[in-house]
């Protein structure tokens, strides 16, 4: 309660567990109100803005994206996830380690940033949660991880396959292309990785398992859960959640919305079903706040991106936290 007292728990607190009593509308912006700081001591979970927007095919202002979750994710601090057996707030010690940074001038060194921040999270011994910025961020993301941990599952929420390639071009820095390049690459295994949600035409699947949206809409989120536990079958995952999986109605925010999508609260399920998959690395990517209507978009990303935080928290062997002093 002292905590509440002096306010800024971004910078005032001295924990890095419990909840944070402090008024939505007043004080310093931090993911859920952690500790916004680069010390990564007995840190499990880093939480990391990455601010790009110009790999987009159409509309622009991911950008904003991490921002808009921030404040958005001021309304959710003050207790866990509802139905969360366990809160992640108590279980796991998480900062804010504020945003990556680059020159807007040398757009090619864009992914060697991302990728080069990413891995000092890595060394720190945390595991990183990122919070887009566009949909390509995700690759130089997955090229960190896949340093450290060896190829990966997918575990990919989404409108869009972005498996389409322009050629094989891995320099070029596009949204829709990422998971190409990650499985030409070999960080991801496609053949143990599952696109949910697509709903956009590409005919060449690259090998990926897809539960298409009108796939989820017939078979029900418990289906979907199973079914995405049998593809990973307990190898180490990157969730990746596109907030363009949503529909339009739950997540207007965004540079490429498109119709029949999942709602909020299938999408929450379908986390909750998977608790306790080896999730190495998550983020929740493309909140255009610029698009958005009453913040909802921003809302159902800083959600999501609690429930990621739920995830970590149901891994196995998962620490638990030192009290909160
Ligand atoms: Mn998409
Ligand atoms: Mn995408």
């Amino acid at each position: 309660m002292e905590d509440s007292a002096r306010g800024d728990h971004a910078f005032t607190t001295e924990g890095l567990t419990g909840v944070a009593y402090e008024p939505f509308y007043a004080g310093a912006l931090s993911f859920l109100r952690r500790k916004y700081s680069r010390d990564l001591a007995g840190v499990d979970v880093a939480v990391t803005g990455l601010p790009l927007d110009t790999a987009t095919t159409q509309r622009s202002g991911a950008r904003f994206g991490p921002r808009a979750v921030r404040e958005a994710s001021a309304m959710l601090a003050w207790g866990p996830p509802y139905g969360c057996k366990v809160s992640p707030l108590d279980r796991l010690a998480i900062v804010d380690y504020g945003d990556c940074q680059w020159d807007f001038g040398r757009p090619m060194e864009v992914p060697a940033a991302i990728e080069a921040h990413i891995a000092g999270i890595l060394r720190g011994g945390a595991a990183p949660l990122s919070i887009g910025g566009d949909h390509f961020v995700t690759l130089p993301v997955l090229r960190a991880l896949h340093k450290q941990h060896g190829t990966l599952s997918l575990i990919h929420f989404d409108a869009h396959s972005d498996t389409w390639s322009v050629g094989d071009d891995a320099e070029r820095i596009d949204h829709g292309t990422m998971f190409f390049h990650a499985a030409r690459e070999g960080i991801v295994d496609p053949a143990h990785s599952v696109q949910i949600g697509i709903r956009t035409y590409n005919p060449e699947p690259h090998g990926f398992q897809i539960l298409d949206a009108p796939w989820v809409h017939r078979n029900g989120a418990a289906a979907v859960a199973q079914r995405i536990l049998e593809v990973v079958q307990g190898r180490r995952v990157y969730v990746t959640f596109d907030v363009d999986c949503l529909d339009p109605c739950f997540a207007p925010g965004t540079g490429t919305p498109v119709c029949g999508g999942l709602s909020t609260a299938t999408a929450i399920e379908i986390l909750r079903g998977i608790a306790g998959v080896d999730v190495v690395g998550a983020d929740v990517v493309e909140v255009a706040p610029a698009y958005d209507t009453a913040g909802i978009t921003a809302l159902a990303a800083a959600t999501i991106a609690y429930e990621h935080l739920a995830l970590y928290a149901s891994r196995p062997g998962a620490a638990a936290a030192a009290p909160a002093p």
